[in-house]
């Protein structure tokens, strides 16, 4: 298909999208607006508890499914309208790669494949989804895998550039871990608990911590802030860290539990509060399928553009996929940078070369 002649309309969809605030865990706005485009474009669309707007496309009481998604929320706290600017070939504006060109063109992309008229073997859900971003904690997803479940055959992210195959999820836990003790004055009660002096110990003993060890696996930690404390002259009443560590293994991830659990035990006055958790790789169901999605969206963007993207680990959407074992996949559409800074831009051009490789891609798939 020759996507140059829908650039214009593509690029005013995006602009459009763009208008429209979506903070994780605010997509209302946003989440409306693509249920009443799928639906002019002849979906049963209909939003769903947790944000997402799904237009399901051949989808029966029974039949297996095959997701796609582009997720509406930036990480950007605004809720007035966010600037956008065209300029040398580029459009600005903070979450226009992150994700929402990849959005205008998955919406484009159901447009066009339903005006087509033809019927998919299966079923197929087209999803503008909330909750990708830190704070939304996957929620859009978990909600999609909790409606839909073992029906799910395969489930395809499209985030971010184009240059990188996510083929592998990073799960992550995030921990709010504070230490209180009685404390005092430095001099008079010199010798009691200090929260600080704890806390220092308990950091020590994160990072004396081994690394869990298998075979093409990156596993990390790391204590990202600390506070506490009151004066110069007062026994530390109080100290608190976040930490998180990192794995692409959901074995590796068990490990850190564990090593955590057994630090953490060993003191007293601690609280410890979950503030996030990603799950990482499950085991794949389906290799065969796996491996074909994977071949297929290498495919369809070196026919887009000529280079073949490199395959890597993240955090995304299909982070839940693969840790319930469903074959899955996360890819960009479009040459973008800046992702979660206000100097975030995609290249205007290529908005339809992104279309003709999603087009490509869903056409291998249904
Ligand atoms: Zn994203």
């Amino acid at each position: 298909m020759k996507t140059e002649v829908y650039a214009k309309e593509l690029k005013e969809l995006l602009m459009e999208l763009c208008r429209i605030p979506a903070p994780s865990l605010h997509e209302e706005e946003r989440a409306r607006f693509c249920v009443e485009y799928f639906r002019r474009a002849g979906f049963d669309a209909f939003c769903d508890g947790a944000n997402n707007a799904i237009a399901p496309w051949n989808v029966t009481e029974t039949n297996p499914i095959t997701v796609f998604m582009a997720h509406t929320d930036t990480v950007f706290p605004d809720t007035s309208p966010l600037p956008i600017k065209e300029e040398n070939g580029k459009i600005y504006c903070p979450g226009v790669g992150d994700d929402t060109a990849n959005l205008a063109i998955l919406m484009l992309a159901a447009k066009l494949l339903k005006k087509e008229g033809i019927v998919p073997h299966e079923g197929i859900l087209f999803v503008a989804n909330a909750g990708e971003e830190g704070l939304g904690n996957l929620r859009g997803s978990r909600k999609i895998a909790e409606t839909y479940g073992d029906r799910i055959k395969a489930w395809i992210s499209f985030d971010l550039d184009r240059k990188q195959l996510f083929v592998k999820a990073v799960g992550s836990a995030r921990y709010r871990v504070c230490i209180e003790t009685e404390g005092g004055h430095s001099y008079g009660d010199f010798g009691k608990e200090s929260a600080i002096a704890l806390m220092a110990k308990l950091i020590g003993e994160l990072y004396a911590q081994p690394i869990p060890q298998a075979p093409d696996t990156k596993t990390t930690f790391n204590v990202g802030t600390i506070s506490g404390g009151t004066s110069v002259n007062t026994i530390a009443q109080k100290a608190e860290i976040l930490y998180e560590y990192r794995s692409d293994d959901g074995t590796c991830l068990d490990i850190m539990k564990e090593q955590m659990e057994e630090i953490f035990a060993k003191y007293k006055g601690l609280t410890v509060e979950s503030v996030g958790f990603r799950p990482g790789m499950g085991k794949c169901k389906n290799p065969a399928l796996q491996e074909k999605l994977i071949r297929d969206g290498e495919a369809s963007v070196r026919k887009g553009t000529g280079n073949t993207p490199q395959q890597n680990s993240a955090s995304t959407d299909c982070n839940i996929p693969f840790s319930l074992g469903i074959p899955a996949l996360c890819f960009g559409l479009v040459t973008m940078e800046g992702a979660h800074t206000r100097k975030e831009w995609v290249e205007t051009s290529s908005l339809a070369t992104g279309l003709s490789i999603a087009l490509d891609f869903i056409h291998k798939q249904i």
